[in-house]
Formats: C-alpha cells, sequence, structure tokens
C-alpha cells in the first residue's frame, strides 16, 4: 500500500533482512561483534564494499530498525541514533565545521547546548555568533565566508521562541550554508523539517520518542537538500558518496571515532516508544492547551507563555509551520522566586524533575536550576526569569492537572 500516514508507516516499517523466527518485534542484538564466514568477506566488509554489521559502536541491527523506523517517515536521505541528544548535536557540528570556522545561534537555546557552543567547541577553535534568529536580517548580517550553519531549535527551551524556519533556510540557501534544527519539542509527526527547508536535522529522542523517559538517545536526520560539494570539510569525499557524503563521514569517521553510541536496549526502547508517539503527543498537547488556558485565567499568575495561545507573539508562525499543535511545553510567571518555590512544594501530582515530554507531568525552576552556572546577566539574555517556571505536560487526564495546579496556586 502507498501513501500510508505518519503512525501506519512506523508500525509497520520492514525489517532490511527478515528475522529467522519471523519476530514481530525487532529483537534486542545486545551483542557487540558480529561473525564473517570467510577472511575475504571480512575484507569486504571492512571496505565498505559489502555492508555488513561488524561492530555494535559503528551499526548494530536493532538500532538500524529504529533508524530505518525514522527514516520511513521523514523520507531522510539518512538516519543516525546516538546516545543522547547532546551527542547527536556534538558530532554534527563536529562533521561539518572545523577550527575558525564559524556558526550562527541565538543565546535563546537549551542550556547544555550553549555550554558545548560557548565552552567546548569554542576551545577548539569554533566561533558561534549569536543574534535574534526570529529576525532575519540580522542573521544574513552575521553570515561571511567561514559561516558554515545557521543553528535554531525550533521551539526554543525554555523561551519558546518560535523563528520563521523558512526565512532563515532562504539565507542559509542564499548564502550555501547548511540549517541545521534542534526539532526536540517539534518532532517528525508535528513537524515536517525538510518541507520548511531544515538541511540537518538534530534531537533529543529522550523526549517525546522515548516514550515516557525510558531511556537517553539522539537521533541526526540528513534530509538530503544541502549540496555537501558547498561545504569545505566534507567536499573532497562528495565524488564518491554524493548525497551520502555527511551520512558516511559521520558513520565512518566522527561517530565512530567519538564513541557515542546508542545502545541496542535503548534502541528497542525508542523503538517501542515510536510506536505510540503520535498518540501521546495529540493527548499531551491538547492537555497543554487547556492547561495554558486555565492559568491565563488565574489571578495568581502574572503571565503565560504557550505558542498555542492566540495572543502569543508566535501564535500565527507556530500554526504555519507546526499546524494545530504548539507542543506540550508552557512556562508561566508568578510573582517572585519563593512564590514559585512555594508552588512546586504544594503540587501532590505534578512531579518536580528536569526533562520534558515525559508521560507525567513534570516541572521546574529554570533559573535556579539548569541555568545555575550562569550569571544573571547572561539568565536575562537567555530569557530566564526568577519568576518563571517551565511545566512540561504529561499524557495525564487534564482535569487531575488543572486540579492540582489550582490547590497549589490557592492553597
Ligand atoms: C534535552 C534537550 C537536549 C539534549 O538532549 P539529551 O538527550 O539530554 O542529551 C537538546 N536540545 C533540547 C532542546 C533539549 O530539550
Amino acid at each position: 500500500m502507498k501513501d500510508l500516514r505518519f503512525i501506519t508507516k512506523i508500525l509497520h516499517t520492514k525489517y532490511l533482512r527478515e528475522d529467522s523466527h519471523g519476530s514481530l518485534h525487532m529483537p534486542v542484538y545486545d551483542n557487540v561483534t558480529f561473525e564473517f564466514k570467510t577472511a575475504e568477506d571480512l575484507e569486504l566488509a571492512f571496505q565498505g564494499k559489502k555492508p555488513s554489521h561488524m561492530y555494535s559502536r559503528i551499526s548494530n541491527p536493532t538500532i538500524e530498525h529504529f533508524e530505518q523506523r525514522i527514516k520511513s517517515v521523514t523520507g531522510a536521505v539518512g538516519v543516525l541514533a546516538l546516545s543522547s541528544g547532546m551527542a547527536a548535536i556534538s558530532n554534527t557540528f563536529l562533521t561539518i565545521a572545523k577550527a575558525q570556522d564559524n556558526i550562527i545561534t541565538s543565546k535563546h537555546l537549551f542550556g547544555n547546548t550553549y555550554s558545548l557552543f560557548e565552552y567546548t567547541l569554542r576551545d577548539w577553535g569554533l566561533e558561534t555568533r549569536y543574534t535574534d534568529l526570529t529576525k532575519p536580517d540580522q542573521v544574513a548580517r552575521l553570515i561571511d565566508h567561514k559561516t558554515k550553519a545557521i543553528f535554531l531549535e525550533t521551539i526554543t527551551n525554555p523561551q519558546l521562541e518560535v523563528a520563521d524556519i523558512k526565512a532563515l533556510s532562504e539565507i542559509a540557501k542564499a548564502k550555501n550554508i547548511l540549517l541545521i534544527a534542534d526539532t526536540t519539542l517539534t518532532p517528525p509527526y508535528l513537524f515536517s523539517a525538510r518541507e520548511f527547508g531544515v538541511d540537518i536535522e538534530t534531537l533529543s529522542s529522550t523526549k517525546w520518542i522515548s516514550g515516557g523517559a525510558t531511556s537517553v538517545g539522539g537521533l541526526i536526520i540528513d534530509h538530503g537538500l544541502y549540496d555537501w560539494k558547498q561545504n569545505e570539510k566534507l567536499r573532497r569525499d562528495v565524488n564518491k558518496y554524493g548525497p551520502f557524503t555527511f551520512m558516511t563521514r559521520l558513520r565512518r569517521e566522527v561517530y565512530r571515532n567519538i564513541g557515542a553510541c546508542m545502545s541496542p536496549h535503548n534502541a528497542y526502547l525508542q523503538s517501542l516508544g515510536l510506536e505510540t508517539l503520535a498518540l501521546r503527543l495529540d493527548q499531551a498537547c491538547v492537555n497543554t492547551l487547556k492547561i495554558a488556558g486555565f492559568l491565563k485565567e488565574s489571578s495568581h499568575v502574572s503571565s503565560v507563555n504557550y505558542p498555542g495561545l492566540r495572543d502569543s507573539i508566535y501564535y500565527e508562525i507556530a500554526g504555519k509551520q507546526f499546524g494545530e499543535k504548539s507542543g506540550a511545553l508552557l512556562t508561566f510567571d508568578l510573582t517572585s522566586k519563593n512564590q514559585c518555590f512555594k508552588f512546586m512544594n504544594k503540587l501532590q501530582l505534578i512531579r518536580r524533575a528536569t526533562n520534558l515530554h515525559d508521560n507525567k507531568t513534570l516541572i521546574i525552576h529554570p533559573a535556579s536550576t539548569i541555568f545555575c552556572e550562569y550569571d544573571d546577566k547572561l539568565k536575562q539574555e537567555m530569557g530566564v526569569r526568577d519568576t518563571m517556571l517551565r511545566l512540561a505536560v504529561g499524557i495525564e487526564d487534564s482535569r487531575d492537572l488543572i486540579t492540582d495546579i489550582q490547590q497549589a496556586l490557592e492553597g
């Protein structure tokens, strides 16, 4: 059958090789190495002339099936699963850039990603230039002959800012640089990155995909839109690998050498998570809109930030890019840090924990936790306020969540 929808495709993605027992779940190949019949076969495998699994740091059948499922729903040229979302981001930049290059992004970023750019990669000579990605003109002005990519989060965490991705893609295209998007908050199903001109998608599959925070993982998705001849570092491989240049260099060099591979067990869990992604995401997004509406009406709350609210400045652009669902993360402000802590401590159902897109609803005070290593001035630039709480909404019955929030606000 042709033209299957997301959830059907995920459930029925074929194995690359038939399972000898007809197992309806890809088994967990929890092994390190694979044997070959002859020395010649081993040689061919190492030369890349006969694709086969050799060693599980490089590839493994359970991980490959997880990657195939993502490939089937995105139509991507290549998909790579890694040990975490941070591994996906760092491996991507280590592949496309080198010392003295620069990239353009915003300070409105996930805290660890900012730290990766500002400390880890800067020490190795990669410069990061920060701007306001919601103002495409400013982005264009920062690009020079050493710029390799524009990097954005489709909905930034925790500012919940939404940039115009098509506008950024047009700038990147005109300058022959990459548009790389962290789609952790809007994974495939919610957002079709390819349609909006995103060249490379990185995401933390720890969040939506894992299915209830069972395991840490990350994905790199190459949508096949970029001409790799335009990238100085990868240019020399293009004649050999064509559209697979980036993925080949990753798998045969950077990903292999860095060693941040996903474990087969995590690939199994995340593959199961994918089967229910659409159902969970639908429920959590509906819940979030209801809770945002409730918070907006509450006299205890000074402001609510959710791109799905009609009065959000990102409402229109979020609608264009993500349709009716604006994700399941919202922030709201109380009058002080003290009030935030008091509220958090009164919650009976909602859990105090640092994660997003668990099945359970989680709350955190970002300024004192995820962003605690940054000084006040930087926190302000990053849009992280002392009065702000972040709620990552789960799939519980929204009425129970609202009851819990109400008693904690009023109690
Ligand atoms: C959590 C997160 C990451 C990092 O993912 P890990 O799987 O924890 O390494 C990156 N980007 C965003 C937007 C995130 O929320």
